[in-house]
């Protein structure tokens, strides 16, 4: 079988490769881009709601999790957001920006998809899509066993992504790969997913389905105060899908239901000015009538029905410090099915922080999610990709 020679094979035609490839197309390196998919950046084309929200407009090392939060300040900073949106304008793509400096398109992320293609094109990137890898072997050449033949290359971009949105193809490709090469991973579990249960709140949860409110969610060490969403298996929202990246099993949550006020000062007062009033109706006055009757018998069973002038301040200041301070115990994530992202991956301290290349085995790059560098929600992943993507593609 004759064997294609390319500088550079990335396997993979995701945010990150695309971005690596039309890099090193552009330095004119002779480059295949492979995918085992029919369909290229189908991520791209899903997220945000099918408008992408492709970067922000705040990008730190703060946003990103990994075992070294040191790792990703260098590529972030050769590549930043605005690099990525003078990309955008060049195209003519138009953009708004949301809460929290989040980027969208205004159309269609395919937009995003056809400006990375039509920049690959340009750099005269080869792109094979159906492709299935074999078998890879040897060591700088790297030989690849494919579906549609055999190639060779100096260096090899490992651009697969994590594992969730299993239904869409993905797998451990790239963590597997690693292994070969001797190369550690981090622990993965899946991340920006949300939080179900199986005590009590299973139930209190569906029936107040449907119900967002803006709290305060906190783990012992991150808080994040976004909406919630109460759910039928549980609880999802922005602000849990934040906090889903630091949360370990076993780990309890506590949720500020009015993390804007002071409630135990809220209800003395309101006790002195409506002494008749009902603790129900002033607490229906800051939260939804269906979230105050859920949480009447967990909170305040032997207060119901009662004026408020009857409710000792103790108890007020009970009531006050239980709504502040709600302590829940998911029972695990929906896991990588509705995941968007892997948390953990191949280990940063066997890679260069500048190039992506391995310490460890010359001509192996890693980029975007298959690396331990996750990002929060609001545009970090992609930002992550492009940078990782571009870092790679300055190099291979
Ligand atoms: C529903 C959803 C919505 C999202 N929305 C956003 C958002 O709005 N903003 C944001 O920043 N992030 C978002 N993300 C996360 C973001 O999509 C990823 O972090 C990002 O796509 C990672 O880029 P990547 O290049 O590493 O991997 P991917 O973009 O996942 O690309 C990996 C590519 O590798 C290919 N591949 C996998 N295995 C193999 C194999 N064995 N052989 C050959 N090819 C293979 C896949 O087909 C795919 O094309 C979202 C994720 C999901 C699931």
């Amino acid at each position: 079988m004759v064997t294609h020679f390319y500088d550079a094979i990335i396997i993979g035609a995701g945010a990150s490769g695309l971005m690596c490839a039309l890099t090193a197309g552009q330095r004119g390196r002779k480059v295949l881009l492979l995918d085992h998919s029919d369909q290229i950046g189908r991520k791209i084309l899903i997220s945000g709601g099918g408008r992408c929200n492709f970067t922000n407009r705040n990008v730190g090392p703060e946003n990103y999790l990994s075992a070294n939060p040191h790792f990703c300040k260098s590529a972030l900073k050769r590549f930043t957001q605005w690099d990525f949106i003078a990309m955008m304008e060049k195209h003519g793509i138009r953009y708004h920006e949301r809460a929290h400096g989040e980027l969208f398109c205004n159309d269609t992320a395919r937009d995003i998809l056809k400006m990375l293609m039509t920049e690959c094109d340009e750099a005269g990137i080869t792109t094979l899509n159906s492709c299935k890898i074999r078998a890879i072997s040897g060591e700088q050449p790297f030989q690849l066993n494919t579906s549609k033949g055999a190639f060779s290359t100096e260096s090899l971009v490992i651009a697969t992504g994590g594992l969730s949105f299993p239904k869409l193809g993905y797998s451990g490709f790239g963590h597997a790969i690693a292994k070969q090469f001797g190369m550690a991973i981090v622990p993965l579990k899946a991340g920006l997913v949300p939080f179900m249960f199986s005590d009590q709140y299973k139930e209190i949860f569906e029936a107040l389905s449907g119900l967002a409110l803006e709290v305060t969610l906190s783990t012992e060490e991150q808080s994040f105060t976004e909406n919630i969403l109460f759910t039928h298996r549980g609880l999802s929202g922005p602000a849990v899908l934040q906090l889903s990246n630091y949360w370990q099993p076993g780990d309890s949550i506590t949720i500020n239901l009015l993390p804007h006020h002071d409630l135990a000062r809220q209800l003395l007062s309101d006790k002195e000015q409506h002494p008749k009033r009902e603790l129900n109706s002033t607490l229906t006055s800051l939260l939804a009538k269906k979230l105050v009757l859920a949480l009447e018998p967990l909170f305040w069973p032997n207060e119901s029905g009662k004026p408020m002038a009857e409710i000792p301040d103790s108890v007020l200041f009970k009531i006050a410090a239980h709504l502040h301070n709600w302590r829940v115990k998911p029972s695990g994530t929906e896991g990588y099915r509705t995941a968007e992202v892997t948390v953990g991956g191949v280990d940063t301290q066997q890679l260069s922080s500048k190039t992506m290349q391995s310490t460890t085995q010359p001509g192996l790059y890693f980029i975007g999610e298959v690396i331990d560098v996750t990002g929060q929600l609001g545009g970090f992943n992609f930002q992550w990709a492009w940078s990782s993507g571009y870092a790679a593609g300055q190099y291979v």
